[in-house]
Protein backbone atom coordinates (compact mmCIF):
# COMPACT_ATOMS: atom_id res chain seq x y z
CA UNK A 1 0.00 0.00 0.00
CA UNK A 2 1.29 3.35 -0.85
CA UNK A 3 2.80 5.54 1.89
CA UNK A 4 0.75 8.84 2.66
CA UNK A 5 1.72 12.54 3.00
CA UNK A 6 -0.01 15.74 4.25
CA UNK A 7 1.14 19.16 4.12
CA UNK A 8 0.81 22.03 6.22
CA UNK A 9 1.66 25.23 4.95
CA UNK A 10 1.80 28.35 6.63
CA UNK A 11 2.76 31.90 5.03
CA UNK A 12 3.07 33.73 2.04
CA UNK A 13 1.60 33.00 -1.62
CA UNK A 14 5.26 31.43 -2.01
CA UNK A 15 5.06 28.87 0.71
CA UNK A 16 1.72 27.56 -0.73
CA UNK A 17 3.22 27.31 -3.89
CA UNK A 18 6.47 25.27 -2.60
CA UNK A 19 4.12 23.27 -1.11
CA UNK A 20 2.11 22.32 -4.64
CA UNK A 21 5.82 21.71 -5.68
CA UNK A 22 6.48 19.15 -2.82
CA UNK A 23 3.41 17.62 -3.54
CA UNK A 24 4.06 17.10 -7.32
CA UNK A 25 7.55 15.83 -6.08
CA UNK A 26 5.92 12.96 -3.47
CA UNK A 27 3.09 12.29 -5.79
CA UNK A 28 6.26 11.42 -8.88
CA UNK A 29 7.84 9.74 -5.63
CA UNK A 30 4.88 7.29 -4.97
CA UNK A 31 3.30 9.31 -2.06
CA UNK A 32 -0.01 9.53 -1.93
CA UNK A 33 -2.26 12.54 -0.45
CA UNK A 34 -3.35 11.56 3.36
CA UNK A 35 -6.73 12.49 4.87
CA UNK A 36 -5.43 13.84 7.70
CA UNK A 37 -2.60 13.71 10.57
CA UNK A 38 -3.77 10.34 11.88
CA UNK A 39 -3.42 8.60 8.08
CA UNK A 40 -0.29 10.27 7.32
CA UNK A 41 3.38 8.78 7.13
CA UNK A 42 4.79 11.75 6.44
CA UNK A 43 3.94 15.11 7.53
CA UNK A 44 5.82 18.05 5.82
CA UNK A 45 5.41 21.56 7.95
CA UNK A 46 6.10 24.29 5.65
CA UNK A 47 6.84 27.10 7.74
CA UNK A 48 6.85 31.04 7.63
CA UNK A 49 9.29 33.07 9.75
CA UNK A 50 8.15 36.47 8.47
CA UNK A 51 7.02 37.33 12.05
CA UNK A 52 7.05 36.16 15.31
CA UNK A 53 3.87 35.19 15.58
CA UNK A 54 4.38 32.91 12.32
CA UNK A 55 7.28 31.17 13.40
CA UNK A 56 5.67 30.04 16.54
CA UNK A 57 3.08 28.12 14.78
CA UNK A 58 5.44 25.81 13.97
CA UNK A 59 6.43 25.00 17.88
CA UNK A 60 2.61 24.32 18.79
CA UNK A 61 2.00 22.68 15.64
CA UNK A 62 5.12 20.37 16.93
CA UNK A 63 3.56 20.12 20.50
CA UNK A 64 0.38 19.00 18.96
CA UNK A 65 1.85 16.19 17.16
CA UNK A 66 3.63 15.20 20.18
CA UNK A 67 0.29 14.40 22.22
CA UNK A 68 -0.81 12.87 19.10
CA UNK A 69 1.91 10.74 19.30
CA UNK A 70 1.25 9.99 23.13
CA UNK A 71 -2.56 9.32 22.90
CA UNK A 72 -2.20 7.25 19.99
CA UNK A 73 0.68 5.98 19.55
CA UNK A 74 1.13 7.54 15.54
CA UNK A 75 4.49 8.26 14.97
CA UNK A 76 4.96 9.93 11.36
CA UNK A 77 8.44 10.90 9.80
CA UNK A 78 8.13 14.97 10.39
CA UNK A 79 9.89 17.10 7.89
CA UNK A 80 10.39 20.47 8.50
CA UNK A 81 10.61 23.07 5.43
CA UNK A 82 10.26 26.58 4.66
CA UNK A 83 11.84 29.81 6.35
CA UNK A 84 12.42 28.77 9.78
CA UNK A 85 14.26 25.49 8.88
CA UNK A 86 16.02 27.57 6.63
CA UNK A 87 16.91 30.14 9.59
CA UNK A 88 17.69 27.41 12.14
CA UNK A 89 18.95 25.22 10.73
CA UNK A 90 20.11 21.94 12.50
CA UNK A 91 19.82 24.05 15.72
CA UNK A 92 16.09 23.42 14.96
CA UNK A 93 16.74 19.91 16.26
CA UNK A 94 17.17 21.41 19.77
CA UNK A 95 13.80 23.25 19.90
CA UNK A 96 11.18 20.99 18.85
CA UNK A 97 8.33 21.30 21.86
CA UNK A 98 8.93 17.64 22.87
CA UNK A 99 8.58 16.29 19.11
CA UNK A 100 11.55 14.61 17.51
CA UNK A 101 12.30 16.23 13.60
CA UNK A 102 13.39 13.50 11.34
CA UNK A 103 14.63 16.08 8.62
CA UNK A 104 15.00 20.01 8.16
CA UNK A 105 15.02 21.19 5.04
CA UNK A 106 16.30 24.57 3.37
CA UNK A 107 14.15 26.67 1.14
CA UNK A 108 16.33 25.60 -1.63
CA UNK A 109 16.11 22.41 -1.40
CA UNK A 110 12.57 21.49 -2.40
CA UNK A 111 13.72 18.93 -4.81
CA UNK A 112 15.34 17.10 -2.20
CA UNK A 113 12.93 16.07 -0.33
CA UNK A 114 12.08 12.37 -1.69
CA UNK A 115 15.40 11.77 -1.14
CA UNK A 116 15.70 12.99 2.17
CA UNK A 117 12.56 11.04 3.48
CA UNK A 118 13.92 8.14 1.76
CA UNK A 119 17.35 8.84 3.75
CA UNK A 120 15.35 9.63 6.60
CA UNK A 121 13.41 6.39 6.72
CA UNK A 122 16.33 4.41 7.06
CA UNK A 123 18.31 6.38 9.74
CA UNK A 124 17.95 6.71 13.24
CA UNK A 125 19.47 9.91 13.00
CA UNK A 126 17.88 13.36 11.54
CA UNK A 127 18.96 14.89 7.89
CA UNK A 128 19.52 18.19 7.38
CA UNK A 129 20.26 20.09 4.14
CA UNK A 130 19.89 23.74 3.97
CA UNK A 131 22.62 24.32 1.69
CA UNK A 132 22.36 26.86 -1.18
CA UNK A 133 21.26 26.62 -4.91
CA UNK A 134 21.18 28.80 -7.68
CA UNK A 135 19.26 26.83 -10.27
CA UNK A 136 15.81 28.16 -9.97
CA UNK A 137 14.17 25.92 -12.61
CA UNK A 138 11.45 23.04 -11.94
CA UNK A 139 10.47 20.54 -13.54
CA UNK A 140 7.34 21.55 -16.05
CA UNK A 141 4.00 19.96 -14.90
CA UNK A 142 5.50 18.57 -11.34
CA UNK A 143 3.36 20.72 -9.16
CA UNK A 144 0.71 19.30 -7.71
CA UNK A 145 -1.48 22.80 -8.20
CA UNK A 146 -4.23 23.03 -5.04
CA UNK A 147 -6.47 25.54 -6.98
CA UNK A 148 -7.92 24.79 -10.14
CA UNK A 149 -8.92 28.22 -11.04
CA UNK A 150 -5.47 30.20 -10.40
CA UNK A 151 -2.06 28.88 -10.76
CA UNK A 152 0.74 30.28 -8.77
CA UNK A 153 4.10 30.95 -11.11
CA UNK A 154 7.25 32.02 -9.56
CA UNK A 155 9.21 33.93 -11.56
CA UNK A 156 12.18 35.39 -8.72
CA UNK A 157 13.42 33.44 -5.92
CA UNK A 158 15.15 35.57 -3.31
CA UNK A 159 15.79 39.18 -2.86
CA UNK A 160 18.95 41.71 -2.24
CA UNK A 161 17.29 44.90 -0.91
CA UNK A 162 18.03 43.87 2.99
CA UNK A 163 15.13 46.26 4.19
CA UNK A 164 15.80 46.40 7.86
CA UNK A 165 13.21 44.85 9.26
CA UNK A 166 12.74 41.46 6.56
CA UNK A 167 14.49 38.41 7.06
CA UNK A 168 13.74 37.22 3.38
CA UNK A 169 17.21 37.61 2.05
CA UNK A 170 18.27 35.74 5.51
CA UNK A 171 15.94 32.62 4.59
CA UNK A 172 15.00 32.99 0.65
CA UNK A 173 18.34 33.67 -0.71
CA UNK A 174 19.73 36.10 -3.06
CA UNK A 175 18.03 37.37 -5.93
CA UNK A 176 17.67 34.67 -8.79
CA UNK A 177 15.94 34.62 -11.95
CA UNK A 178 13.92 31.74 -13.43
CA UNK A 179 14.40 31.62 -17.40
CA UNK A 180 11.89 33.45 -19.74
CA UNK A 181 11.14 30.56 -21.70
CA UNK A 182 10.25 27.98 -18.13
CA UNK A 183 7.58 30.53 -16.98
CA UNK A 184 6.50 30.44 -20.21
CA UNK A 185 6.13 27.03 -20.64
CA UNK A 186 4.74 26.54 -17.05
CA UNK A 187 1.85 28.96 -17.95
CA UNK A 188 0.99 27.35 -20.66
CA UNK A 189 0.62 24.41 -19.19
CA UNK A 190 -1.37 25.71 -16.38
CA UNK A 191 -3.94 26.91 -18.89
CA UNK A 192 -3.57 23.50 -20.59
CA UNK A 193 -4.46 21.73 -17.39
CA UNK A 194 -7.52 24.24 -17.19
CA UNK A 195 -6.30 27.22 -14.76
CA UNK A 196 -7.59 30.34 -16.02
CA UNK A 197 -6.05 32.95 -13.70
CA UNK A 198 -1.79 33.01 -13.41
CA UNK A 199 -0.19 34.97 -10.17
CA UNK A 200 3.41 36.16 -11.01
CA UNK A 201 5.21 35.28 -7.83
CA UNK A 202 8.56 37.01 -6.79
CA UNK A 203 10.10 39.06 -3.98
CA UNK A 204 10.17 42.02 -5.67
CA UNK A 205 8.40 40.65 -8.57
CA UNK A 206 8.80 43.64 -10.84
CA UNK A 207 12.60 43.47 -10.89
CA UNK A 208 13.09 40.24 -13.31
CA UNK A 209 15.25 40.29 -15.88
CA UNK A 210 15.49 37.30 -18.04
CA UNK A 211 18.62 35.61 -17.51
CA UNK A 212 18.18 33.96 -20.95
CA UNK A 213 17.05 37.34 -22.53
CA UNK A 214 18.57 40.52 -21.27
CA UNK A 215 15.88 42.63 -22.88
CA UNK A 216 13.44 40.85 -21.58
CA UNK A 217 11.84 43.03 -17.87
CA UNK A 218 8.65 42.52 -15.89
CA UNK A 219 6.42 44.33 -18.07
CA UNK A 220 7.60 42.18 -21.43
CA UNK A 221 7.06 39.62 -19.19
CA UNK A 222 3.50 40.44 -18.88
CA UNK A 223 2.66 40.56 -22.04
CA UNK A 224 3.99 37.55 -23.12
CA UNK A 225 1.80 36.00 -20.17
CA UNK A 226 -1.03 38.04 -21.93
CA UNK A 227 -0.44 36.15 -25.29
CA UNK A 228 -0.58 33.07 -23.90
CA UNK A 229 -4.39 31.68 -25.55
CA UNK A 230 -6.38 30.56 -22.60
CA UNK A 231 -5.33 33.11 -20.00
CA UNK A 232 -8.21 35.38 -18.84
CA UNK A 233 -6.62 37.16 -15.65
CA UNK A 234 -2.86 38.02 -14.66
CA UNK A 235 -2.46 38.91 -11.44
CA UNK A 236 1.34 39.64 -9.70
CA UNK A 237 2.96 40.38 -6.14
CA UNK A 238 4.87 41.96 -4.82
CA UNK A 239 5.83 45.10 -7.07
CA UNK A 240 8.37 46.82 -4.96
CA UNK A 241 8.08 50.68 -5.48
CA UNK A 242 10.86 51.83 -6.49
CA UNK A 243 11.00 49.78 -9.32
CA UNK A 244 7.34 50.69 -10.18
CA UNK A 245 8.33 53.02 -13.70
CA UNK A 246 6.11 54.11 -16.81
CA UNK A 247 6.27 50.91 -18.52
CA UNK A 248 4.93 48.75 -16.03
CA UNK A 249 2.17 51.30 -15.08
CA UNK A 250 1.22 51.16 -19.29
CA UNK A 251 1.71 47.47 -18.87
CA UNK A 252 -0.91 46.88 -16.35
CA UNK A 253 -3.06 49.90 -18.25
CA UNK A 254 -2.99 48.01 -22.04
CA UNK A 255 -2.62 44.37 -21.42
CA UNK A 256 -6.14 43.47 -21.33
CA UNK A 257 -6.02 40.36 -19.20
CA UNK A 258 -3.83 42.20 -16.45
CA UNK A 259 -6.14 42.48 -13.32
CA UNK A 260 -6.77 46.36 -12.39
CA UNK A 261 -5.15 46.05 -9.22
CA UNK A 262 -1.90 46.32 -7.52
CA UNK A 263 -0.44 45.20 -4.18
CA UNK A 264 2.10 48.25 -3.34
CA UNK A 265 3.68 47.65 -0.37
CA UNK A 266 4.74 51.02 1.72
CA UNK A 267 5.39 49.56 5.00
CA UNK A 268 5.14 53.00 6.64
CA UNK A 269 4.05 56.21 6.38
CA UNK A 270 6.25 58.52 7.57
CA UNK A 271 9.99 59.01 5.49
CA UNK A 272 12.45 58.80 8.64
CA UNK A 273 10.53 55.30 9.51
CA UNK A 274 11.08 54.50 5.79
CA UNK A 275 14.48 55.28 5.80
CA UNK A 276 15.12 53.36 8.92
CA UNK A 277 13.73 50.93 7.90
CA UNK A 278 15.77 51.27 4.19
CA UNK A 279 12.78 51.19 2.12
CA UNK A 280 14.75 53.51 -0.39
CA UNK A 281 11.72 55.31 -1.46
CA UNK A 282 10.42 58.34 0.45
CA UNK A 283 6.43 59.07 1.87
CA UNK A 284 6.23 62.01 -1.01
CA UNK A 285 8.11 59.32 -3.38
CA UNK A 286 4.93 56.81 -2.65
CA UNK A 287 2.50 58.93 -3.34
CA UNK A 288 3.80 60.47 -6.65
CA UNK A 289 3.60 56.95 -7.78
CA UNK A 290 0.61 56.59 -6.78
CA UNK A 291 -0.75 59.73 -8.26
CA UNK A 292 0.63 58.58 -11.82
CA UNK A 293 -0.66 55.02 -11.61
CA UNK A 294 -4.30 56.99 -10.82
CA UNK A 295 -3.80 59.10 -13.38
CA UNK A 296 -3.15 56.25 -16.01
CA UNK A 297 -5.20 53.52 -14.87
CA UNK A 298 -8.13 55.74 -12.83
CA UNK A 299 -10.07 52.75 -11.90
CA UNK A 300 -7.49 50.57 -10.34
CA UNK A 301 -7.20 49.07 -6.90
CA UNK A 302 -4.53 49.19 -4.61
CA UNK A 303 -3.81 47.37 -1.45
CA UNK A 304 -0.26 47.22 0.62
CA UNK A 305 1.49 46.11 3.35
CA UNK A 306 1.84 48.19 6.65
CA UNK A 307 3.71 47.34 9.87
CA UNK A 308 3.21 49.39 13.13
CA UNK A 309 5.59 49.92 15.66
CA UNK A 310 8.46 49.85 14.36
CA UNK A 311 11.57 50.72 16.81
CA UNK A 312 11.69 54.62 16.70
CA UNK A 313 8.16 55.39 15.84
CA UNK A 314 6.73 57.83 17.20
CA UNK A 315 3.27 58.72 17.50
CA UNK A 316 3.56 61.58 14.42
CA UNK A 317 4.94 58.85 12.52
CA UNK A 318 2.02 56.62 13.43
CA UNK A 319 -0.19 59.44 12.10
CA UNK A 320 1.67 59.81 8.57
CA UNK A 321 0.96 56.15 8.70
CA UNK A 322 -2.94 56.95 9.37
CA UNK A 323 -2.70 60.13 6.99
CA UNK A 324 -1.27 58.24 4.09
CA UNK A 325 -3.59 55.13 4.29
CA UNK A 326 -6.67 57.71 3.63
CA UNK A 327 -4.65 59.49 1.26
CA UNK A 328 -4.70 56.54 -1.08
CA UNK A 329 -7.50 54.58 -0.27
CA UNK A 330 -6.25 51.22 -0.13
CA UNK A 331 -8.61 49.01 -1.59
CA UNK A 332 -7.39 45.95 1.28
CA UNK A 333 -4.11 46.02 3.83
CA UNK A 334 -1.98 43.89 5.29
CA UNK A 335 -1.02 45.28 8.81
CA UNK A 336 1.05 43.70 11.04
CA UNK A 337 2.79 45.19 14.48
CA UNK A 338 6.85 44.90 14.58
CA UNK A 339 8.32 41.90 15.82
CA UNK A 340 12.22 41.72 15.48
CA UNK A 341 13.28 39.25 13.33
CA UNK A 342 16.68 36.58 13.38
CA UNK A 343 19.41 38.36 11.76
CA UNK A 344 17.90 41.46 9.90
CA UNK A 345 19.26 45.06 10.91
CA UNK A 346 16.74 46.20 13.66
CA UNK A 347 16.88 43.13 15.46
CA UNK A 348 20.85 43.54 15.45
CA UNK A 349 20.76 47.34 15.77
CA UNK A 350 17.91 48.79 16.58
CA UNK A 351 16.21 48.82 20.08
CA UNK A 352 12.11 47.71 19.85
CA UNK A 353 11.20 50.04 21.78
CA UNK A 354 7.35 50.82 20.97
CA UNK A 355 5.87 48.94 23.84
CA UNK A 356 3.81 45.97 22.98
CA UNK A 357 0.69 48.16 23.92
CA UNK A 358 1.25 51.32 22.36
CA UNK A 359 1.81 48.86 19.04
CA UNK A 360 -1.91 46.83 19.52
CA UNK A 361 -3.42 50.13 20.04
CA UNK A 362 -1.66 51.67 17.16
CA UNK A 363 -2.92 48.30 15.28
CA UNK A 364 -5.82 48.87 16.12
CA UNK A 365 -6.70 52.19 15.62
CA UNK A 366 -4.64 51.68 11.77
CA UNK A 367 -7.21 48.80 11.00
CA UNK A 368 -10.37 50.57 12.18
CA UNK A 369 -9.38 53.26 9.78
CA UNK A 370 -8.71 51.10 6.95
CA UNK A 371 -11.89 48.99 7.65
CA UNK A 372 -14.01 52.12 7.11
CA UNK A 373 -12.35 53.31 3.78
CA UNK A 374 -12.89 49.08 2.47
CA UNK A 375 -16.59 49.91 3.33
CA UNK A 376 -16.89 53.52 1.46
CA UNK A 377 -15.35 51.93 -1.47
CA UNK A 378 -17.06 49.14 -1.60
CA UNK A 379 -20.47 51.52 -1.18
CA UNK A 380 -19.54 52.97 -4.64
CA UNK A 381 -19.86 49.65 -6.45
CA UNK A 382 -23.58 49.10 -5.44
CA UNK A 383 -25.74 49.14 -8.05
CA UNK A 384 -22.86 48.24 -10.62
CA UNK A 385 -22.05 45.64 -12.79
CA UNK A 386 -18.67 43.36 -12.03
CA UNK A 387 -16.86 40.81 -14.15
CA UNK A 388 -16.07 38.33 -11.40
CA UNK A 389 -13.80 35.34 -12.08
CA UNK A 390 -15.86 32.55 -9.72
CA UNK A 391 -12.65 30.97 -7.51
CA UNK A 392 -14.74 29.49 -4.53
CA UNK A 393 -17.59 26.94 -5.69
CA UNK A 394 -16.43 24.05 -4.05
CA UNK A 395 -16.87 26.00 -1.13
CA UNK A 396 -20.52 27.53 -1.40
CA UNK A 397 -22.35 28.66 2.01
CA UNK A 398 -25.74 29.31 2.25
CA UNK A 399 -26.49 28.71 -1.39
CA UNK A 400 -23.51 31.41 -2.33
CA UNK A 401 -20.25 30.91 -4.41
CA UNK A 402 -17.65 33.61 -4.76
CA UNK A 403 -15.17 35.16 -7.04
CA UNK A 404 -13.11 38.00 -7.29
CA UNK A 405 -13.43 41.48 -9.59
CA UNK A 406 -10.45 42.51 -11.58
CA UNK A 407 -9.51 44.88 -8.35
CA UNK A 408 -9.53 41.53 -6.47
CA UNK A 409 -12.62 42.03 -4.27
CA UNK A 410 -14.55 39.35 -3.38
CA UNK A 411 -17.71 38.94 -4.91
CA UNK A 412 -20.30 36.35 -3.33
CA UNK A 413 -23.73 35.55 -5.08
CA UNK A 414 -26.57 33.04 -4.94
CA UNK A 415 -26.86 30.36 -7.54
CA UNK A 416 -29.61 27.94 -7.83
CA UNK A 417 -29.53 25.00 -6.22
CA UNK A 418 -27.68 22.23 -7.61
CA UNK A 419 -24.13 21.31 -8.73
CA UNK A 420 -22.31 24.88 -7.86
CA UNK A 421 -19.08 23.18 -9.82
CA UNK A 422 -19.76 24.12 -13.49
CA UNK A 423 -19.49 27.66 -11.66
CA UNK A 424 -15.83 27.35 -11.40
CA UNK A 425 -13.19 29.28 -13.78
CA UNK A 426 -16.28 31.41 -15.03
CA UNK A 427 -16.26 35.25 -15.80
CA UNK A 428 -19.99 35.96 -14.88
CA UNK A 429 -21.30 39.67 -14.71
CA UNK A 430 -22.53 40.39 -11.33
CA UNK A 431 -25.68 43.26 -10.37
CA UNK A 432 -23.66 44.49 -6.97
CA UNK A 433 -26.53 44.77 -5.01
CA UNK A 434 -24.83 45.05 -1.17
CA UNK A 435 -21.55 45.90 0.35
CA UNK A 436 -19.83 44.92 3.38
CA UNK A 437 -16.22 46.03 4.40
CA UNK A 438 -14.70 42.74 3.25
CA UNK A 439 -16.41 41.99 0.34
CA UNK A 440 -19.49 42.54 -1.71
CA UNK A 441 -22.82 40.82 -2.38
CA UNK A 442 -24.98 40.24 -5.89
CA UNK A 443 -27.06 38.88 -8.53
CA UNK A 444 -25.94 36.96 -11.81
CA UNK A 445 -26.82 38.52 -14.24
CA UNK A 446 -30.53 37.80 -15.89
CA UNK A 447 -29.51 34.62 -18.32
CA UNK A 448 -25.94 33.76 -17.11
CA UNK A 449 -26.03 30.08 -15.36
CA UNK A 450 -22.84 28.37 -15.17
CA UNK A 451 -21.80 28.25 -18.42
CA UNK A 452 -21.27 31.71 -17.63
CA UNK A 453 -19.62 34.48 -20.07
CA UNK A 454 -16.20 34.44 -21.66
CA UNK A 455 -13.26 37.02 -20.76
CA UNK A 456 -12.71 39.32 -18.21
S1 LIG B 1 12.11 44.10 -0.69
FE1 LIG B 1 12.45 44.32 1.50
S2 LIG B 1 10.49 43.60 2.40
FE2 LIG B 1 10.52 42.84 0.30
S3 LIG B 1 11.40 40.77 0.45
FE3 LIG B 1 13.11 42.17 0.00
S4 LIG B 1 13.96 42.70 1.99
FE4 LIG B 1 11.90 41.83 2.36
Amino acid sequence: MAKKYLIETFGCQMNVHDSERMAGLLDQAGYEPAGDERDADLIVINTCSVREHAEDKLYTRLGELRVLGEETGHRPLVAVAGCVAQQEGAALLRNTNGHVIDIVMGTQRLRMLPALVERAERSPFPEVDISPMDDVSFPLGMARRADPVKAYVTIIEGCNDYCAFCVVPYTRGRERMRRRADILDEVRQAVDSGCREIQLLGQIVNHYRAPDDPQCDFAQVLAEVNDVPGVQRIRFASPHPRHAGTRLIEAVRDLPRVCKHMHLPVQSGSTRILEAMRRRHTREEYLDLVRRIREAIPDIALSTDMIVGFPGETAADFEQTVSLVEQVGYHSMFSFKYSPRPNTLASKRMTDEVSEAEKTARIVALQARQRDIQLRLHERAVGTTVHVLVDSAGRRRDGEISGRTTGNTVVNFPVPAGEPGPWMGRTVAVGIRRAGPNSLWGEAAAGQTGGGVAGA
